[in-house]
């Protein structure tokens, strides 16, 4: 098979793997227990806790281990909302956050919390000019993800922690898509606090933290002693290790970036060339490295990704969480295409795994399937 849904999830590692087996079958004692194994326990902890913060570019002190992304995003908007001042209980979100941020966002405007949605323009970009506008004396907190999981566009960050603070507000960033992928260092992003996941970069699923700038008022969500308070129950310990592993292996993100641009690119210019009905979203605009999320003239993605798994390929209508609906993506809404060209997103994302022999497989293969529903569908056209 060949899989390209690597921004829905990416395989673990070998090597994470290997590093978490021995602490599942050795390292299981509680890391609050006072005995031996406990105490062994804790260190373990403690070490992984070192090295993720050494990657992001953080301070211990500063990570949160959660269960994921979702957990952090959640944690991180209703922790420092409920520690803001009276006057200031307005949160503002992109309109194309991830959709279980977007729900999140609804269920606070449902408690009677003020919530603003800072737009995009058509390339997927945010509108830096509306998301100004938006910003004020009341607004507690910004909510913003790094980079966009369907498109793969990068959002602002720089820019929108400036406004952020400027209003005297805080900055949330859902990195989740963007660590692992580009480079990131927490102290240098701008952001207050910091969502990520670990199956996004190698690592196991389940396990992510929030990294929270140091001595910022913060009300815990999920109450018990670990985590100094912030977020209780006992730590997935084999998750952390698997995590740091996975943040370990990284090494030169950078270089890693330019690979995965690069077979992008022949990915798109093959299937340009191929089929001219393509049509590529955020082509022009900064985007991640492995991201494609394009649509064949106006073709059903159901009809291609039949096609796709006819081919042994794996690629997604979008985001995972949300595909198999036949709603068009919130993001493609929000960026004022048409429903009907949609409906027709295919999103490849290709990960450390994927090769050139990947590429070239699929540029040989799917045109030749394609090119005749086109040709129809052209005929058709009114
Ligand atoms: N935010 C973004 C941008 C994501 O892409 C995802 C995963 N699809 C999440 C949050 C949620 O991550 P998790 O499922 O690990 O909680």
């Amino acid at each position: 098979m060949i899989y390209l849904d690597h921004n829905a999830t990416t395989p673990p590692s070998p090597a994470v793997i290997a590093a978490m087996l021995p602490v599942l079958s050795s390292l299981w004692a509680n890391t609050s227990s006072q005995h031996g194994p406990g105490q062994q326990a804790k260190r373990v902890l403690s070490t992984a806790r070192a090295t993720v913060a050494r990657v992001l570019g953080c301070k211990p002190v500063e990570v949160i281990f959660t269960s994921g992304a979702t957990e952090a995003n959640h944690m991180a908007v209703r922790g420092l909302l409920a520690a803001s001042a009276p006057e200031r209980k307005r949160v503002v979100f992109s309109s194309v956050e991830h959709a279980g941020q977007l729900r999140l966002a609804r269920a606070l405007a449902d408690a009677g919390i003020q919530v603003d949605l800072m737009p995009v323009q058509a390339d997927g970009t945010l509108d830096l000019a509306a998301a100004a506008s938006l910003m004020g004396p009341d607004v507690a907190l910004v909510s913003l993800m790094a980079a966009n999981n369907e498109t793969g566009v990068l959002m602002p960050m720089a820019d929108i922690a400036e406004l952020a603070h400027a209003a005297g507000a805080l900055l949330h960033v859902d990195a989740t898509q963007h660590i692992g992928k580009l480079p990131f260092h927490f102290a240098d992003s701008g952001a207050d606090a910091v969502s990520l996941s670990a199956h996004k970069f190698q690592g196991p699923k389940g396990i992510g933290a929030l990294l929270l700038r140091q001595g910022l008022p913060f009300v815990p969500q999920t109450l018990g002693s670990q985590e100094r308070g912030r977020r209780g129950g006992t730590e997935n310990l084999a998750g952390v290790v698997g995590m740091a592993t996975a943040l370990e292996l990284l090494g030169d993100v950078g270089l890693e970036a330019t690979r995965q641009t690069q077979l992008r690119d022949a990915l798109e210019n093959g299937l340009t060339r191929a089929l001219p009905e393509t049509h590529i979203w955020g082509r022009q605009v900064p985007r991640l490295p492995g991201t494609s999320y394009l649509r064949f003239g106006q073709l059903s993605v159901d009809v291609v990704l039949q096609r796709l798994e006819r081919l042994g390929v794996a690629a997604s209508s979008g985001a995972a969480c949300s595909s198999g609906g036949s709603e068009p993506s919130h993001v493609l809404t929000a960026m004022e295409v048409p429903a009907d060209e949609a409906l027709a997103a295919v999103r490849f994302s290709l990960g450390r795994t994927s090769t050139l022999a990947d590429v070239n497989h699929l540029l040989q293969a799917l045109p030749p399937m394609l090119a005749p529903l086109l040709h129809e569908e052209r005929l058709t056209a009114p």
